[in-house]
């Protein structure tokens, strides 16, 4: 049975993750339209990437302690994804040539209810430890769609590359291993990487209302 102190741990990672989740579906909208950004609004975004950079690097330090998890594991939550860009992760990246086309620029919005959250509360009830079966889940899927980032020797991406999803993701085995100062930490840090974020989406949606009320967008993709 989990202690309380692990429990609050799963909850707000669970949490973490949802409200990631549901800050990405807001960036999508504007993809067809990248091209006629404004200047202000581009500069805007390298400059959050760049604190996005530093930060995703901050948390995969936290954890470097506890890395041998994930060494033994071998990546098992890379597959059954296909990948976890997302179209913030493009807008975060497109300058960088490793930044593949996001795949996601449909995904729908996971809203966070007061039902949602009380499911995750029962799961993370129900399924105390839940590392073994979640590894056993993921393998299902293993030869299904791997990501293409991983190698035999892991992801082929320097970690401040890497999707947003990715850093943000602790699976059940990774979150046992770590104590609690990496876990105050990480807590922290993945704090600051949704600030960055949400500021990037905002940007977007500035520019996006800009580029739909003064007409650039018209028969181009989403423009309506
Ligand atoms: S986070 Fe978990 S599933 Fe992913 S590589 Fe590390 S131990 Fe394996
Ligand atoms: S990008 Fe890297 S860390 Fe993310 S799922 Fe793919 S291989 Fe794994």
């Amino acid at each position: 049975m989990k202690n309380i102190h692990d429990m609050i741990y799963d909850v707000r990672l669970e949490w973490e993750y949802a409200r990631f989740k549901n800050l990405f579906s807001r960036t999508s909208g504007l993809l067809p339209h990248e091209h006629e950004m404004s200047p202000d609004s581009r500069r805007s975004l390298d400059d959050l990437n760049r604190k996005r950079q530093g930060l995703q690097k901050s948390i995969s330090e936290t954890f470097a302690p506890f890395k041998d998890v994930c060494r033994d594991c071998g990546g098992v939550c890379c597959y059954g994804h296909g990948s976890f860009y997302r179209a913030i992760d493009y807008w975060l990246q497109r300058r960088n040539g490793n930044a593949p086309l996001p795949s996601h620029a449909g995904e729908k919005e996971v809203r966070i209810t007061p039902q949602r959250l009380y499911s995750i509360l029962c799961r993370f009830l129900v399924t105390s430890g839940g590392s073994y079966d979640y590894i056993k889940e993921n393998m299902k899927d293993k030869e299904k769609s791997p990501c293409g980032f991983l190698t035999v020797s892991g992801c082929r991406l320097d970690v401040s590359n890497r999707p947003v999803l990715c850093i943000v993701w602790v699976c059940p085995s990774l979150r046992k291993a770590t104590n609690l100062r990496s876990r105050m930490r990480y807590i922290e840090l993945v704090t600051q990487l949704y600030i960055i974020c949400q500021r990037t989406a905002d940007v977007i949606h500035t520019e996006h209302k800009a580029i739909r009320g003064n007409g650039r967008g018209n028969g181009r993709g989403s423009g309506k």
